[in-house]
C-alpha cells in the first residue's frame, strides 16, 4: 500500500508572510488535497530572538483567509526541545555526532555531525537528478548546545515524526537538502520526495526580497490593496506553473483538480501586479455571476 501523502508548510514567524511562502503553502496544499492526503503546518520558532507570536498569529489568520486549511494540530518547534534532544543524544551515543568545545569569545559546547563525506544524490520532481559532494560541508554544527538544535536537524526530525512524504519548498532551500539527507540517514528516517520550486522574481528578474522591494513582497500588501483571496491564490498558482490549456481563471477547488506538480518549470517566475489585477477583475465577475 502506498503511504498517505503528507505535505507540510513550516514558516518561521520572523516577519510578515512573504508572497513566495504563500505560493509554497498553496502548492503543498493543492498536491496534498488532489491526492487525498494531508497538509500540515508547523511553526519553526527555534530562533527565540527573531520569532514573534504576533507574526505567527498573523500568518495563521492569513492562511485561513486564503482558505488553506491545515490538517491536525499545529506544531511548535519551541515546544519540542526534549524530542530533539533525544535524537541528538542518540546520534552522540552512536558516534554519529559529537560535542565539540569551541571558543568564540566564550566557550560553547556545540554539537557537530560526523560527516560521512560522500556524494548525495536525489531525484527532485521539478529539477531532476541533483547531486552534491558533501565533503566541503565538513562536520557541520547541528545544535548550538544540546538544548538548542538548529534548523537542519529539527526539520529532519519533524518531517520524520510527522510522516511527511513530500517536501515542496523554494529553490533557495536546495543547497540545504544534502545536509538534511545525511541527517535523515543517520537517524534512520526515510527520505521524502523533494520538489524545489522556482523563485518568484521581480520585474527586473532579481529575487523578490524585502530589502530591495519592501512591503510589496508580503501578502498583507496585496490584501490591504483589496485583492481577493481567490484572485491571489489563482495568480500565484500561475507563477511557475500553467495548466497547459488556455484557461487561466480557476477557483481553489478547480486548482485542486488541475494542478500538476510535475508541470512546474525550473526557471524563475516573474511577479506582475498588472496580471494579478486582471485576475482579480475576473474573480470579481465570477463573484457577481454567482451571487445573482
Ligand atoms: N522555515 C523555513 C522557511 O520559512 C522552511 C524550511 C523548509 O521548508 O524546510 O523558509
Amino acid at each position: 500500500m502506498t503511504p498517505k501523502i503528507i505535505t507540510r508548510f513550516p514558516p518561521s514567524p520572523t516577519g510578515p508572510l512573504h508572497i513566495g511562502n504563500v505560493r509554497t503553502a498553496l502548492f503543498n496544499y493543492l498536491f496534498a488535497k488532489q491526492n487525498g492526503g494531508d497538509f500540515i503546518v508547523r511553526i519553526e520558532d527555534t530562533d527565540k530572538a527573531r520569532s514573534k507570536k504576533e507574526y505567527e498569529n498573523e500568518m495563521l489568520e492569513n492562511l485561513k483567509w486564503l482558505g488553506l486549511k491545515r490538517y491536525g494540530e499545529l506544531l511548535h518547534q519551541s515546544e519540542r526541545i526534549d524530542i530533539y534532544k533525544k535524537y541528538l543524544q542518540k546520534l552522540i551515543n552512536e558516534n554519529k555526532a559529537y560535542i565539540s568545545t569551541e571558543t568564540e569569545g566564550e566557550n560553547r559546547e556545540v554539537v557537530r555531525f560526523c560527516n560521512p563525506n560522500k556524494s548525495v544524490k536525489f531525484e527532485d520532481l521539478i529539477r531532476g537528478v541533483v547531486e552534491f559532494d558533501t565533503t566541503e560541508l565538513k562536520d557541520f554544527v547541528i545544535a548550538k548546545s544540546i538544548d538548542e538544535p538548529l534548523y537542519h536537524f529539527v526539520v529532519v526530525v519533524d518531517d520524520f515524526e510527522s510522516d511527511v512524504t513530500h517536501v515542496i519548498r523554494g529553490e533557495d532551500h536546495i543547497s540545504n537538502t544534502p545536509r538534511q539527507i545525511l541527517i535523515q540517514e543517520a537517524i534512520g528516517a526515510s527520505r521524502p520526495i523533494y520538489a524545489h520550486l522556482p523563485l518568484i522574481l521581480a520585474q527586473d528578474r532579481s529575487k523578490l526580497s524585502k530589502r530591495k522591494h519592501g512591503e510589496s513582497v508580503s501578502l498583507n500588501y496585496y490584501r490591504n490593496k483589496g485583492y481577493s483571496s481567490g484572485a491571489i491564490i489563482n495568480y500565484l498558482a500561475l507563477l511557475g506553473w500553467n495548466p497547459g490549456t488556455e484557461q487561466e481563471i480557476f477557483t481553489l477547488d478547480e486548482l485542486i483538480n488541475v494542478f500538476d506538480l510535475t508541470r512546474v518549470h525550473k526557471g524563475g517566475a516573474i511577479f506582475d501586479e498588472k496580471k494579478l489585477a486582471w485576475v482579480n477583475r475576473k474573480h470579481f465577475n465570477i463573484g457577481k455571476t454567482r451571487n445573482q
